[in-house]
C-alpha cells in the first residue's frame, strides 16, 4: 500500500484511513481488579516523581516564584520531572528511569528511551527476577513448540536465545520487550513510541496527555498492526484505570497556560537583572507548585495508606479491594504487587536516586 496524504473534503487521510480515526485508540474494557493493579504502578510512579521533584530549571541560585511554597531540596536540575517504570508480565517492577536531558545536554534523554535502552541491555538480568514456576511454564511451552515469552527466567531465556541463534534471524530482538508494560508520567513522544515499537512493548500507560505529541502513540498503534513488521504498544491514559491525577494534571496545565497569558504574569526565574518569563512548555509547568501539589497528594495516597481519610475513594494499600486477584497462576497478586511497589520505592530512593539501581 502506498501511504500518501489526501483530502476528500471530509477530512485528511493517510493511505486509506482517515487521520481522525488514526489518532484515537479505543481502550478494551478492563475489570475493576485489573484497574486496581494498574493504579498501584501509577501511584508508585507519582510517588517517585514527587520524591525527586526539582523546580530549579535554571540552576540552584535565584528565585522561582512559580515554585513558592514547595520545599524541594536545592539541587542541580538533571532533567525534567518525567519518569517511567517497566513492569513484567507477572507483575514484577523491572526498572525505572527519569528524563536526563540536562545532564547529557540532549533533548533525547527521555525517561522511556533511557529505560528501554537499559531493558534491552539487561536481557537476562531482569529475566532472572521472575519466578521459578513461570520459568517452568515457559519451558514447557518451548518444548511443545509454543512461542515463548522472552522475558521469562534465565534458564528458559538461555535456551530461547540458543534456539534463536540457530533457527531465527537476528531480528528476533524485535520481540524482546513483548509483554512488558511501560508506565510513563507523560504521554510518549515519537522517539520513545518508536523505540517501544522496535521492542514490541505491549502497553504504555501515561499519567498526563502531552498535546505537543500529536497522538503519535495512537497513530503508530493503528498503523503498526496486522502484518506490519513492528507492533506498537496500546496507549492507555491512566484515567482509564481510575487515576484521578490524570485529569487533575491536565486541568492544572490548562490553567497554567491561561495564567501565563496575563499581562502581569510573574517571572518564572529571577536572578539579579535576569528575568525569565514562564513558557508554555509542559516541562516548565511541571516545575510549578501547582504540579507539585498534585504529585504530593498522590504520593500521600501511595505511602500513607493506613492513615488515608475514610470516605475518600481509596486507591491502594491495606484496603485493597482485590488484594488476592492475580491475572495468571504464576503472576503476583495485587497485594504482592503493592508490597513489591513499596519495596521498590524504598530501594530506588536509597540506591537508585533518579536512575536505575541496577549495577550491570
Ligand atoms: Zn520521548
Amino acid at each position: 500500500m502506498t501511504i500518501e496524504s489526501q483530502d476528500d473534503g471530509e477530512g485528511r487521510y493517510l493511505g486509506d484511513r482517515r487521520l481522525s480515526e488514526l489518532m484515537t485508540v479505543p481502550v478494551p474494557p478492563t475489570t475493576p481488579e485489573e484497574q486496581e493493579r494498574h493504579r498501584i504502578y501509577c501511584y508508585l510512579l507519582l510517588y517517585l516523581l514527587n520524591e525527586h521533584w526539582n523546580p530549579y530549571k535554571y540552576g540552584c541560585e535565584g528565585e522561582y516564584p512559580w515554585a513558592e511554597g514547595t520545599n524541594a531540596r536545592r539541587s542541580t536540575y538533571l532533567g525534567h520531572n518525567i519518569a517511567a517504570i517497566a513492569v513484567s508480565p507477572t507483575g514484577r517492577i523491572v526498572d525505572f528511569d527519569f528524563n536526563h536531558n540536562e545532564l547529557f545536554n540532549s533533548s533525547a534523554e527521555h525517561a522511556e528511551a533511557r529505560l528501554l535502552r537499559r531493558l534491552f541491555a539487561l536481557g537476562k538480568q531482569f529475566a532472572e527476577r521472575l519466578d521459578r514456576e513461570y520459568i517452568e511454564e515457559e519451558f514447557n511451552k518451548m518444548q511443545s513448540g509454543i512461542e515463548l515469552d522472552p522475558t521469562a527466567g534465565s534458564e528458559t531465556h538461555h535456551k530461547w536465545w540458543y534456539r534463536s541463534e540457530n533457527t531465527m534471524s537476528r531480528t528476533h530482538f524485535g520481540r524482546t520487550l513483548a509483554r512488558i508494560t511501560i508506565y510513563t508520567s507523560l504521554e510518549s513522544c515519537a522517539q520513545c513510541s518508536g523505540m517501544m515499537a522496535l521492542g514490541a512493548v505491549e502497553k504504555v500507560v501515561y499519567l498526563q496527555a502531552d498535546p505537543g505529541q500529536n497522538h503519535i502513540g495512537a497513530i503508530l498503534f493503528n498503523l503498526n498492526g496486522g502484518n506490519t513488521a513492528f507492533k506498537s504498544p496500546l496507549p492507555v491514559p491512566a484515567s482509564e484505570y481510575g487515576v484521578a491525577e490524570y485529569t487533575a494534571l491536565s486541568h492544572a496545565y490548562s490553567k497554567y497556560l491561561k495564567q501565563i497569558q496575563s499581562s502581569r504574569v510573574k517571572s518564572f526565574y529571577k536572578m539579579g537583572d535576569e528575568n525569565i518569563l514562564p513558557s508554555s512548555s509542559l516541562t516548565t509547568f511541571l516545575c510549578t507548585s501547582a504540579a507539585k501539589k498534585i504529585l504530593q497528594s498522590a504520593a500521600y495516597k501511595f505511602s500513607r495508606e493506613k492513615e488515608y481519610p475514610v470516605g475518600l475513594p481509596f486507591p491502594l494499600g491495606s484496603r485493597l479491594q482485590y488484594g488476592d486477584w492475580q491475572p495468571s497462576p504464576t503472576a503476583l497478586t495485587n497485594r504482592e504487587v503493592w508490597g513489591a511497589a513499596e519495596l521498590f520505592a524504598q530501594g530506588t530512593l536509597r540506591y537508585g536516586r533518579r536512575g536505575t539501581p541496577h549495577r550491570s
